[in-house]
């Protein structure tokens, strides 16, 4: 068509791979015969319960989830419902209050959330908010009195992540490790022996925002809740439903999530995807380093994000505010960065194709040159 080629830099809801688009497009007013869309299906037919069956399976295949030990549920409410329902299922028992790792503000919203019902401890009290990086694991305070240990594998905002392999042998030996995958979920292997509970808003790497995928540990489930657990927060609830469904769930985000699923399988799955998203972060890290004079990212190297990549103009707000423009008409949208931090941030997704980095890297040389 004519219409001029859009490149979506959002931190999510983000960009989806125009085949999955295609094919929920193709089938939304009839889902492969059954004469209905799946938006008006109910959530107990047979034909949602094999969308939603096969989604999990796809899910299991793509990220070589063990076969048993673990439970996959699609909640709504976001990664944000569960930072409150993770202190609820795990403190009703002799251990009173988390630990929490905060390197930026995802993981200090997770903390924030357990403080109104405990007390919970801060791995690295010192942090001072700037989270351009984390800690050496030697400055670490570990308790080995908490239930559980949380921290956030990739900063959204701060553009902040941990390397492949966390320092696992850190964690107290029996204390569940929970994290939050939300930015970076389905970008790389994840050692699902090391985790208790990893949990991920799809509207990310996964599909469209209303689902988010929890992987728990069965022994989690339903053994240290407090008495006063909501609902919809209540792991065993949901296990002990008829296929998981205690309530009506975000059936076609769940439907989409699975087309996506199924797509990053076909297209070679996770060793395609990190082999991607290391390339295409790659590209706009070294021209940024590069051009160091002008463009400016400021994440220890160690911790930098392959997935959200935040920028700075020449420390400039008015030439930003230029940037973000021209970009825009450029055809290269949402680059600005969280309203927290300021300046521009790149979110570059699986569905993110690499010619968009190219473009956007072709683009930040020619402002360069013409912004001198
Ligand atoms: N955690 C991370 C790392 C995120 O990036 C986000 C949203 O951007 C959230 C949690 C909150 O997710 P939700 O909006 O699904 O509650």
């Amino acid at each position: 068509s004519a219409t001029k080629k859009i490149f979506n830099f959002s931190a999510g809801p983000c960009v989806l791979p125009q085949e999955v688009l295609k094919q929920a497009q193709a089938e939304m007013l009839d889902w492969r015969g059954s004469g209905v869309s799946v938006m008006e299906m109910s959530h107990r037919s047979k034909e949602f319960i094999e969308i939603a069956e096969t989604a999990e399976r796809d899910f299991r295949e793509l990220m070589d989830l063990p076969k048993t030990g673990y439970q996959v549920f699609f909640f709504q409410g976001g990664a944000s419902m569960q930072f409150s329902a993770i202190p609820y299922n795990l403190l009703g028992g002799e251990k009173k209050f988390g630990q929490y790792l905060t390197t930026g503000a995802w993981s200090e919203s997770a903390i924030k959330e357990a403080k109104k019902i405990s007390s919970p401890v801060e791995i690295w009290p010192t942090s001072g908010g700037k989270f351009n990086t984390v800690a050496p694991s030697a400055d670490w305070q570990i308790s080995k009195e908490a239930a559980y240990f949380h921290y956030c594998d990739n900063e959204t905002i701060h553009g902040v992540e941990f390397p492949q392999e966390f320092p696992f042998d850190l964690v107290p030996e029996g204390q569940p490790l929970i994290c939050d995958m939300s930015s970076n979920f389905c970008s790389r292997p994840v050692s699902w022996d090391k985790y208790g509970v990893v949990y991920a808003g799809a509207q990310k790497n996964v599909g469209p925002a209303g689902v988010c995928i929890s992987v728990i540990r069965d022994d989690l489930i339903g053994t240290h809740m407090r008495k006063d657990t909501p609902l919809l927060f209540d792991w065993k609830q949901f296990r002990d439903a008829p296929t998981k469904m205690h309530n009506t769930p975000a059936c076609y985000p769940i439907y989409v999530a699975g087309l996506n699923l199924a797509y990053m399988k076909r297209i070679g799955g996770l060793p395609h995807l990190e082999a991607e998203a290391k390339r295409k972060s790659s590209l706009l890290y070294d021209f940024i380093d590069a051009s160091s004079e002008y463009y400016s990212n400021p994440v220890d190297v160690k911790y930098r994000s392959r997935m959200n990549i935040p920028f700075r103009v020449k420390k400039d707000d008015k030439l930003e505010a230029k940037f973000l423009k021209e970009a825009q008409e450029h055809g290269l949208i949402e680059l600005k960065g969280h309203r927290s931090v300021g300046g521009c941030r790149a979110s570059i997704y699986n569905a993110m194709p690499y010619e968009g980095v190219e473009a956007l890297v072709n683009f930040m040389k020619k402002f360069r040159d013409e912004n001198q």
